[in-house]
């Protein structure tokens, strides 16, 4: 690469699951990349095998403070993303999105750099347009549990947008479906992990009310692709653009195939459904096939395979770090 090809990247939440996979795409493409994290849910050992990389930075830092670096782009990708994660100490959730974004558009103005937002199909809340195309303005509970993710970031989203309009900022907005893949954390109660980690241990799978509700489900490398895709796409395309795999499954759909894949002896069990839980979740991704050239290439059933292997790994390893929030 030119060198006035490379760039120096700052990733917020770099230490995290889907951080630690762009840090590595970012370097293997031969960019500086400065990750940031608090290591509220990320650790240091997500990035630890990057140490050694010339181009790599780690800055131990919270986004709620002000962050005074030089660098040409940033992935604001810091806040946790799992139910039991966001919900451990929501105000600091919603300080997370709404006072970390304020402080990386104040950086990404100063130092004129592009940014782009890591949002949520969680901005449409429990829906009732099926798929959700990025103009449905969604249907989330305000005063719920699931209020402090879903309306901070919705307010980051309307940050990114305001400081676009009022200071002419180069802003990229990914809303992101549910992602899975090596790295999750095993403890951060999210159907993908545990599933997987209750049946490697032929524990009883819990599949929360019926298991007829959706949500599809996208391989990592694909994800990431898509948001490297997204900050390289034309400065007059700022999103909000949806990432996600629109193949839908059943919840229980989904335990049957870790059942299938693992060759496990667990049972299925019914648990109370979670309040507020999304009924449906299917990404409409056709904007980012045509404006990005982008979709994803792995079927769940392949993506599955690496992931079990990730699990299966960790488990041999011994009783499985805690993260802070769990
Ligand atoms: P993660 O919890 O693994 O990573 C988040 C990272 O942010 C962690 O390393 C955590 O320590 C760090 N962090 C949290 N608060 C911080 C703060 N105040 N200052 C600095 N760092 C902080 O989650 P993830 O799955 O990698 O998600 C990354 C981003 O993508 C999040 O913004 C999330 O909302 C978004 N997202 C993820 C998914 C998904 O399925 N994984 C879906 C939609 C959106
Ligand atoms: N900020 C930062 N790094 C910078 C520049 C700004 O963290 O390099 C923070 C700063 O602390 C401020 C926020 O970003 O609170 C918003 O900055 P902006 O310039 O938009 O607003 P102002 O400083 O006028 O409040
Ligand atoms: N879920 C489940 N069993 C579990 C964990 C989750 O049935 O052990 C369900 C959960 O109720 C939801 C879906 O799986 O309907 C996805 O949950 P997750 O927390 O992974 O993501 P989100 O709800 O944020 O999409």
């Amino acid at each position: 690469m030119k060198s006035s090809q490379r760039q120096r990247v700052l990733v917020t939440g770099g230490a995290g699951f889907l951080g630690s996979h762009l840090c590595e795409r970012l370097l293997q493409a031969g960019h500086e990349v400065l990750c940031v994290d608090n290591f509220f849910t990320g650790a240091r050992e997500s990035v630890l095998h990057l140490r050694d990389q010339p181009g790599f930075e780690l800055l131990r830092h919270d986004v709620t403070f002000p962050l005074y670096v030089e660098v040409d782009r940033i992935f604001n990708l810091a806040c946790p993303a799992s139910p039991i994660h966001y919900q451990f100490d929501p105000v600091q959730t919603t300080k997370t999105s709404v006072h970390g974004a304020i402080n990386m558009l104040g950086l990404a103005k100063r130092v004129q750099a592009r940014i782009l937002q890591a949002s949520t199909s969680e901005v449409y809340g429990d829906p009732q347009v099926h798929p959700q195309p990025e103009g449905y303005w969604g249907r989330v509970n305000p005063l719920g549990p699931r209020a402090c993710y879903d309306e901070g970031k919705r307010c980051a989203e309307t940050l990114f947008c305001d400081y676009r309009r009022q200071h002419g900022l180069e802003i990229k907005i990914a809303r992101i479906f549910n992602t899975y893949g090596p790295r999750m954390h095993p403890h951060d109660g999210r159907v993908v992990s545990n599933f997987i980690v209750q049946a490697l241990r032929d524990e009883d799978i819990t599949v929360y009310g019926d298991g007829s509700q959706t949500r599809s489900f996208c391989y990592v490398d694909d994800l990431i692709g898509g948001l490297l895709c997204l900050m390289d796409s034309s400065p007059d395309f700022t999103g909000p653009v949806n990432l996600g795999n629109p193949a839908e499954f059943t919840i229980a759909e989904l335990a049957a195939q870790v059942i299938e894949l693992t060759g496990s002896g667990s049972r299925i069990v019914h648990r109370p459904l979670p309040q507020d839980d999304p009924k449906q979740r299917r990404p409409d991704i056709s904007l980012a096939r045509e404006v990005l050239a982008w979709r994803p290439q792995v079927p769940l059933a392949q993506g599955l395979v690496p992931t079990i292997a990730y699990f299966d790994a960790l488990l041999a390893r011994g009783p499985m770090p805690v993260a802070a929030g769990a």
